[in-house]
């Protein structure tokens, strides 16, 4: 079996689902959702987190040769998942407090209205993938643990060693110096504990036909409690499509976006008019509503990250964030890191 799936694999696999059911252009009617009137994208489009520019790169050229919109997205997430000097994802991401590198995934398919999802899934260097045939292959969403690895496995994915020389040292260091009272002896920091280093990298696509997908993966929060599952592999919180409205997905503290189903609230918001751009600075307004006094400064602002890139089948796109940063967008010419929208102003 391939994991290069074709458009119509695609459709062949969602059984019900047929070509005849999509949308005419100009006018899009969501099924249970409100009407919406959108111009549709005469352009291939991909939007991702600040790391994902090899992503958005490599989506825009599979896009351009007429490869399915969630395929050309995990294609990109695909190379930081495969690369060990990348601490966030996949191989040589980050592991948890037992030195057990545990993979969160999620995507969706907006032509097939098809979710797929693992969590804490070890062993396994492309969760993004897993995520995929889960939705291709299952009556299911979600698959975490044991059975997510056993359901890889099944169909041929290789158990490795995700660990490599540098995150095994930055997770020794870590331990070494937890606190004054563990049993071990402090080493000196090679990296700040706090905040603690996280990633992930989400990348959302619409094509010039209007067809939009997105997918995000993570080795979550660094150190985090064995079984810890952030927002990545959650529908509606780490990325999110609706292919009459678009797509939207985060990056950042995870608990604080499952909240608010961040994604899902941004793609609502769009749904509504907004731009990507206002939606998802609408979507961390309120998530600073949505926070515990603990999480905030004496300003009110978070302590924490958190980030929203989105697209719109019109072909808009854009990312907010609470600080001044950067996000990846190929937009149908080339690939850049534009700023992102900010609520609020870095302290000099
Ligand atoms: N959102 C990820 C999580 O909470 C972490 C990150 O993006 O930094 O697992």
């Amino acid at each position: 079996m391939t994991d290069k799936l074709s458009r119509r694999g695609f459709l062949g696999a969602a059984s019900g689902i047929t070509a005849g059911a999509m949308l005419v252009p100009g006018i899009s009617r969501g099924i249970g959702a409100p009407a919406v009137h959108v111009r549709q994208s005469s352009k291939n489009i991909a939007v991702a987190s600040g790391n994902g520019l090899r992503a958005v790169t490599k989506a825009g050229e599979l896009l351009a040769q007429g490869v399915d919109t969630l395929d050309a997205a995990i294609e990109g997430v695909k190379i930081q998942e495969l690369d060990p000097n990348d601490m966030s994802v996949g191989y040589g991401g980050r592991p948890n407090e037992h030195g057990v590198v545990q993979l969160d995934a999620s995507c969706m398919h907006g032509p097939t209205r098809r979710a797929g999802a693992v969590g804490a899934l070890e062993g396994i260097k492309t969760p993004s993938v897993v995520a995929k045939y889960v939705l291709l292959y299952t009556n299911h969403i979600m698959l975490v643990g044991e059975g997510a690895k056993k359901f890889a496995l099944s169909y041929g994915f290789k158990e490795e060693d995700l660990m490599t020389e540098r995150s095994r040292e930055s997770w020794l260091r870590w331990r070494a110096n937890r606190g004054p009272d563990d049993d071990w002896i402090d080493v000196e920091r090679d990296e700040p504990m706090v905040p603690r280093p996280t990633g992930t990298i989400n990348c959302n696509v619409v094509n010039a036909n209007g067809d939009i997908s997105s997918v995000t993966t993570t080795s979550g929060l660094a150190w985090k409690i064995p079984g810890r599952v952030g927002d990545s592999p959650i529908i509606g919180a780490g990325q999110y499509t609706d292919n009459d409205v678009g797509a939207a997905g985060s990056t950042g503290r995870g608990e604080s976006n499952i909240m608010v189903c961040g994604a899902f609230l941004t793609v609502e918001s769009m749904r509504r008019g907004h731009t990507p751009t206002d939606a998802a600075i609408e979507t961390l307004r309120r998530v600073v509503t949505a926070s515990e006094p603990r999480l905030l400064d004496e300003r009110g602002r978070p302590r924490f990250g958190l980030s929203f890139y989105a697209v719109s089948k019109a072909g808009e796109f854009g990312a907010a964030t609470f600080y001044p940063s950067r996000y990846a967008a190929f937009d149908g010419e080339e690939a850049s890191r534009p700023d992102t929208a900010y609520l609020y102003e870095r302290d000099s």
